[in-house]
């Protein structure tokens, strides 16, 4: 049985997000390696906390943890019950030590239980443009990112300033006592290496920048501004550091006849008058291929025909969105005189006066139902 998410990080439900920040804060400098060294209990216990801050701080996990509990998140990648590796927790919550660690200073991070520190490099991003038939279906693009990379031919070094740790200890008297601070090494920037051999073309960290095929895999149900992150494909860093992440913005086409809200679908289907009273039977272009629907005799402009689960699936995966055809009866705006008489005669007849039934609903019922 795995514990509950708010029950670790010892907040309530209705937590807001800076009260769960706060929280999280708080455990992890309790449970943290560097106070705790060698202390596997307290290792497990920082972890979990991560693993619940990790759900709890995204809107979009937490909603998904609140309605289904750990079951949203088994067998679907993130922790699957294995847990966050200690480089995870740094290099995505480093930032929440603040000065309690010295942390916060270049893209450092602490590398866990060696006190050894890792540099991270910056994260790169990119825009990535996708009609709504790539979002309904999934879709793999592959973008050329210019990434920095260690050059080929460079090698890095302990640092002999301060032996690889990344810090330096500082002694002061001070009128309490002599007092001991630990301040990030300046001959390395706080990495623990530095550059041993370096090829002419490389940076000062050894790094260069080339251009490479990224392939990223977009799941289906993605939206406008939504971000994706491929963990590895930033920037390198010098040395034994971790890479930084490549962060995929999607951006939605707009469609030509579909219009999006949320996971549902809405088009605009015209009819003429014959067909609106006779009945007909129309071809619609869905994101998911065609779609044949029946429109009955007499049916009435205005009416809503809601395809179930044709619209754009949900990206946690439970579903689909709907597609709502609304049904616009088509008025000439020209006659010539036959057709004129044609109407004229019409309007005489008693029968073609509107006389709405119940079962038409109103507007106000049909956008309550729309939104159902
Ligand atoms: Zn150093």
């Amino acid at each position: 049985m795995k514990e509950d998410y708010y029950e670790i990080l010892e907040v309530h439900k209705s937590a807001s997000a800076s009260e769960i920040k706060k929280a999280y804060r708080k455990k992890a400098i309790q449970y943290h390696p560097d106070k705790n060294p060698g202390d596997t209990k307290a290792e497990e216990l920082f972890k979990k906390s991560a693993e619940a801050y990790e759900v709890l701080s995204d809107p979009d996990k937490r909603a998904k943890y609140d309605q289904y509990g750990h079951a949203a998140f088994d067998g679907n990648g993130g922790f699957g019950g294995g847990g966050m590796n200690m480089d995870d927790i740094f290099s995505q919550f480093g930032d929440i030590f603040g000065s309690a660690f010295g942390g916060g200073f270049g893209g450092f991070s602490g590398g866990g239980f060696g006190g050894q520190r890792r540099v991270k490099g910056s994260n790169l991003r990119i825009h990535v443009k996708l009609t709504l038939e790539e979002i309904a279906k999934g879709v793999e693009k592959k973008v050329k990112v210019r990434r920095k990379i260690q050059a080929p031919g460079v090698s890095y070094k302990t640092c002999p300033t301060c032996h690889g740790s990344g810090q330096v200890t500082r002694v002061t008297n001070t009128i309490l006592g002599r007092m001991q601070t630990s301040a990030p090494c300046n001959a390395c920037g706080g990495a623990g290496q530095i550059i041993d051999k370096k090829p002419a073309d490389a940076d000062a960290q050894g790094l260069k920048v080339t251009e490479e095929t990224v392939s990223i895999k977009i799941p289906a149900g993605v939206a406008d501004g939504m971000q994706l992150k491929v963990t590895g494909k930033g920037n390198e860093a010098p040395g034994n550091g971790i890479p930084g992440d490549l962060l995929v913005v999607i951006g939605e086409v707009e469609h030509e006849t579909l219009k999006r809200e949320g996971d549902n679908l809405h088009y605009d289907l015209y009819v003429s008058i014959p067909e609106a009273v006779l009945g007909t039977s129309k071809e619609i272009d869905a994101v998911t291929g065609k779609v044949r629907i029946k429109l009955e005799p007499g049916i009435q402009s205005g009416k809503i025909l809601r395809l179930r689960s044709k619209g754009i699936p949900s990206i946690n995966g439970y579903g689909s969105g709907d597609l709502l055809v609304h049904v616009n009866v088509w008025t000439p705006k020209t006659l010539n005189k036959d057709q004129k008489e044609f109407f004229e005669q019409m309007l005489e007849d008693e029968h073609f006066a509107p006389k709405p039934e119940k079962s038409d609903k109103s507007f106000f019922e049909k956008v309550k139902d729309m939104f159902s």
